[in-house]
This record gives structure tokens, C-alpha cells and sequence, in this order.
């Protein structure tokens, strides 16, 4: 029911800092001991007791507007009547591309002149790069053109035929080009209906209690998407349908609850001084979401700043039911220190083996003030190494090589034993970054009866809400 939230946005590849520091000989080498047991100390959860929701939404709304909408946003978009129009890479790198419709379409020129060439109902034609341009074949396989334009396509009944590429059906139009030796396909989409193809690959429950969760969950992604279009405006287009930005699937992968969502809250934006904000979302806080300060080093921001995902009205957070809430994994040292020879030598370390020799030990020296960790040493023989941030997740990767689920350490524990049984035991909370709306709290606060307007003053405090068309 819940295993298609995405761990987070936007992966980073671990920039490793390496304190170099000759280590004096280990006096003492008993193979029984336990190096390192760190426990996470209050905070996330701290004995006081919350404040409601309500208490927290009186005090952070200094704006009456806010939730009651009765004031449109005063917001930079290009015409209010209209809702904008963004432009999807699909494809970036295709070595071919195949377009259909059941109803037929039509590919043409871009530049004007040209009568667009028609894809007869169920035919599909391929394009490759060829020569100095795109070769266009039909269904029968004969070569039609050779152009070396930008191609737009379209189906001949959007609404209920909408353009297979690449086998997967999208609303709106599409644009198409060549990029080196390869193609480039961007679907040109009104952000409503870009929306539709997004939420549900970010919402994985759908149940009628998650409703409130999910309209929470389409006006962050608007949000979002504002926010940050335009961030390939260079390459042509101005989002990647992957996790670079945020995945897209196109029609194959709408759901009517999902869709429904997106009309009940159709133009509904958060924004921060006159900007829809940059919305981050991630699957489990587990029990406090992080800024970006912590996570990234990003510059500090007002609406993403760190929340406890709890109220009286919940026993532990919002985000408990998550199956991720609380995990843990457990290493033998020989398969740590492979996995560690194989991540750290990507960072900028200049790290190896031979260079630092075996590990000793394994701490948390510093917590962020969400408590995710901002410093994990790695003791070797001959070095350390010291991880922050967000950088843990990926330099320190499970058994089965995915990245580690969150930097929300709880327990790192290093159990030294004779005979290669040597362990390593880290337990955490939360899936993915944690930064802005918790989406499993999101769950837990619709199931507690809460609006989805109150999830997003929740989790975006400080941001305004309204809508831009
Ligand atoms: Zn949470």
C-alpha cells in the first residue's frame, strides 16, 4: 500500500571530508569491546508535552489570508487567466524514439510552412538520429524525412487518444529534437495536467482517510514545480521527469483519487515574499523534519524550518504508522569496509585502503538540530573520516546497496569479536531527507481529521496560501 514514496528529490553524491590525522597507535587491542554506542538524546523525543496543532497553526499565522483564501495570492505569473504551461524532457539521452496515438496524429516542422505529416490511427513511426538531422520512419518502416528542425507532434484526439512516446500515453504536445548523436522528447503540458501524472507516483496510499493527505500532497508539487521550472531553461526544457526533479509518469499513471485532489485544490499554491515556495516533501520525518540548512548546507529558510511531527493528539509522531518509522541494519565488518572501500574513494578524500588501513571505530561526534547527524567519524589505523549531513545516506549504504534510509541516527554500534564476527549495527528513524511536508505525517494528521490546509501550515510555517488562477 505504501511502498511507492520516493526517498527524496534530489540525490547528491557524497562530497566526503577526510581529516587526515595521523592516528597514534592504538595502545590497547582487546578484540572484545564495544567502541561506540551513542543514543539519541532527547529532543525528537523530549518528555514535555506538544502543543496541538492548533496551537501551533495560532501562533505561526500571522497571516488571517492564509487559510481562508480570501485573499488572492499576489504572486509573479505570467497571466493569471491562464494556467502555465511547462515543458517536461521525457527522454534526454533517446537512441530512438516511437510515437503512436489509437486516434492517429500528426508530426510536423516546427518552423512554420509546413504541412505536418499525419500518423495514421494505431501506426507507429520511429525517429533516430541520422546524418545531421532526425530520420522519421513510418509503421511500414519506409523512411519519410530527414529533417534537421526541431519536430512537434500532437494527437488528433488528445482527450481520450492522448501521444504514446516511447510507449507511455501523455496529455498536451510534444516537442522533439536532437541533442549530439541522441533525442530529446518534451511534453509540453498545462501544469494541472502535469500534476496528474506526478502526485500519484509521490503519494503511494490512497486510502479515503489519506484524501486530505493527498490534496496537502498536490499543492506542494504545484508549489514545487513553480518553483523550480526553468531550472533547464539552457538544455530547452524546464524539468526532467525523474527524481532530479520530480518523477513523472504521464496518463498510465494517473488515479482518479489523485486526480480529484488536483481539481479540489486546482491553483492552490504555498508562497513565501510573493514566490511559490520550494516545496520539499519526503516520505518519513521520523519524528522531526530538518531544514535545508542541516541536510545540505543550503542557506537557511523561513517556511522549512524544523517541526516536530507530533501533538498531543498522537502518541508518538504523525509519521508512526510509517514502516520505515524505525529500522535498522547490521553489517559484518568485513562487508562494511568493502562497502566503504567502494563509496568513499568517490569522495573528494583522496581515500583508499592502503592509505588509512582498517577501521577502528565508528561514532556520531555531532548532531544537527533536528538530531540528524552532522559529523559521523570513521576511525581507521592511519586516518579518519569524518561524513555530515545528508552525505551519510550515501556514502554509508545497506546490505543491499541502497543508501542508508535517513541520517536520523539513533544507534551506531561497533561490536568488535574474534574470527571475522566483528559487527557494525546502525538504527535510525525515517525514509529520505526529511526536509518540509512528512508525507507519512501528512497521513497521520488526514486520518487525525485535519484539512489538508492545516498539514501544509503544519509543515510549511510561515508560507502563505491562496490561489494563482
Ligand atoms: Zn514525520
Amino acid at each position: 500500500m505504501v511502498h511507492s514514496l520516493r526517498p527524496e528529490h534530489r540525490r547528491r553524491r557524497p562530497a566526503i571530508r577526510a581529516l587526515v590525522a595521523p592516528l597514534i597507535a592504538p595502545l590497547i587491542a582487546p578484540l572484545i569491546a564495544l567502541l561506540a554506542v551513542l543514543a539519541l538524546a532527547g529532543g525528537a523525543r523530549g518528555s514535555d508535552a506538544p502543543p496541538s496543532v492548533e496551537e501551533v497553526l495560532a501562533r505561526t499565522s500571522s497571516d488571517p489570508d492564509s487559510a481562508s483564501f480570501a485573499a488572492p495570492l499576489r504572486m509573479q505569473v505570467p497571466d493569471r487567466s491562464q494556467i502555465p504551461l511547462i515543458r517536461v524532457a521525457v527522454a534526454t539521452g533517446a537512441e530512438e524514439i516511437r510515437i503512436s496515438s489509437p486516434a492517429g496524429a500528426w508530426i510536423g516542422r516546427h518552423r512554420s510552412g509546413y504541412r505536418p505529416s499525419r500518423i495514421e490511427a494505431g501506426e507507429e513511426w520511429t525517429l533516430r538520429p541520422s546524418g545531421n538531422g532526425i530520420e522519421l520512419r513510418d509503421g511500414a518502416g519506409r523512411r519519410r524525412a530527414i529533417v534537421s528542425d526541431t519536430l512537434f507532434a500532437f494527437s488528433a484526439d488528445p482527450e481520450s487518444a492522448p501521444l504514446a512516446v516511447r510507449g507511455a500515453p501523455y496529455h498536451g504536445q510534444f516537442l522533439l529534437w536532437r541533442s549530439g548523436e541522441r533525442l530529446v522528447a518534451v511534453n509540453v503540458i498545462d501544469l494541472e495536467s502535469y500534476l496528474r501524472g506526478v502526485v500519484p507516483l509521490e503519494m503511494g496510499f490512497l486510502s479515503p482517510e489519506a484524501y486530505e493527505a493527498v490534496k496537502a500532497q498536490a499543492v506542494a508539487a504545484r508549489s514545487y514545480t513553480l518553483a523550480t521550472m526553468g531550472r533547464w531553461r539552457h538544455l530547452g526544457y524546464d524539468l526532467v521527469s525523474t527524481v532530479e526533479d520530480q518523477v513523472y509518469g504521464g496518463v498510465a499513471k494517473e488515479k482518479p483519487a489523485c486526480n480529484q485532489a488536483i481539481h479540489d485544490t486546482r491553483g492552490v499554491v504555498l508562497a513565501y515574499e510573493g514566490s511559490a515556495i520550494r516545496a520539499f516533501y519526503s516520505s518519513t520525518c521520523g519524528g522531526t523534519t530538518a531544514g535545508p540548512d542541516e541536510v545540505w548546507g543550503h542557506k537557511p529558510v523561513d517556511y522549512l524550518r524544523t517541526v516536530r511531527d507530533k501533538t498531543r493528539r498522537v502518541d508518538d509522531s504523525f509519521c508512526e504508522g510509517s514502516p520505515r518509522f524505525r529500522w535498522s541494519e547490521e553489517w559484518t565488518l568485513s562487508a562494511f569496509e568493502s562497502m566503504l572501500d567502494k563509496n568513499l574513494k568517490r569522495g573528494e578524500s583522496g581515500w583508499s585502503r592502503a592509505r588509512y588501513g582498517a577501521l577502528r571505530g565508528i561514532a556520531i561526534r555531532d548532531r544537527g538540530e533536528s538530531k540528524r547527524v552532522a559529523a559521523l567519524r570513521l576511525e581507521f589505523e592511519k586516518g579518519k573520516v569524518e561524513l555530515g549531513g545528508d552525505e551519510v545516506r550515501w556514502a554509508i549504504r545497506r546490505p543491499n546497496g541502497e543508501g542508508l534510509r535517513s541520517a536520523l541516527l539513533t544507534k551506531v554500534e561497533f561490536s568488535k569479536a574474534s574470527k571475522g564476527r566483528s559487527k557494525i549495527r546502525i538504527a535510525g528513524r525515517g525514509y529520505g531527507h526529511g526536509v518540509g511536508l512528512c508525507q507519512f505525517g501528512a497521513y497521520g494528521m488526514s486520518k487525525a481529521g485535519y484539512e489538508y490546509t492545516q498539514i501544509l501550515r503544519f509543515y510549511y510555517r510561515g508560507a502563505r496560501m491562496g490561489h494563482i488562477y
